[in-house]
């Protein structure tokens, strides 16, 4: 059977979540309390419903314990975020995932049992950051406070030198996870493995040690 998804708030972040769950073939509930917001998930959404998830008796009516994972992506209004992720908790909703306007909402919605609390900006600030301070640096993230995982292109400094020629790990204290070299991807190389340019290396590390092994060879 497929999973059944409900997003509640179709602003940017809940419609793209809406919107890709749809393009993966989910069954998707799109609930807004605008209802030109919901006319425009209607032909996107597999429903799409007026409704006010603030309240109590609407979230029973819509069955919302029944669905796999609800995705709370109200933005601005704090309240509303916490008190309908208060419901769905109370509700024992599967997986509930919420959107963090920042970090003292974060808190709360861990604290009252939030399974997954998602902070798009910060994140992707972060990681975009990563980017422009390296721009070897594809992609990012963070494991931790102290601990990442980072995929990284490599360039001239590394062509045709050896994982043991590198000493990764002795000297950065990362590990290589992967290498993808076209389409083809390594899953724990060997410490013989040459590296070309151009491939892309998956670490995981300390944050403080794979920004000195991005310094000195990416
Ligand atoms: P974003 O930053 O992702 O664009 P917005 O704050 O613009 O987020 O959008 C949040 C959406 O959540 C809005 O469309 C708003 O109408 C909707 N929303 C706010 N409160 C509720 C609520 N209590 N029930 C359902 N939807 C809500």
């Amino acid at each position: 059977m497929k999973k059944q998804f409900a997003v509640i708030g179709l602003g940017r972040f809940g419609g793209s979540i809406c919107k890709a769950l749809s393009e993966q073939g989910m069954e998707v509930l799109a609930i807004d309390t605008n209802e030109d917001k919901v006319n425009q998930f209607a032909s996107i959404a597999t429903h799409a419903v007026v409704a006010d998830t603030t309240d109590e008796n609407t979230l029973k009516s819509l069955g919302i314990r029944n669905f796999d994972h609800v995705i709370v992506a109200i933005g601005d209004n704090i309240q509303s975020s916490i008190l309908t992720t208060l419901m769905l908790v109370e509700q024992n909703v599967n997986h509930i995932t919420v959107k963090a306007q920042n970090d003292y909402h974060e808190k709360v919605l861990h604290k009252i049992g939030a399974h997954k609390v998602v902070h798009p900006e910060r994140d992707m600030g972060i990681r975009i950051a990563h980017n422009i301070v390296s721009k070897n640096v594809l992609d990012y993230l963070e494991l931790s406070e102290e601990y990442s995982i980072v995929e990284l292109e490599a360039g001239e400094a590394v062509d045709g030198r050896s994982l043991i020629d590198l000493d990764i790990r002795a000297k950065y204290g990362c590990n290589i996870m992967a290498i993808k070299r076209g389409e083809d991807i390594n899953v724990s190389p060997a410490a013989t493995e040459h590296l070309m340019k151009d491939d892309i290396i998956i670490v995981i590390g300390a944050d403080k040690d794979i920004t000195r092994m991005e310094q000195d060879l990416f």
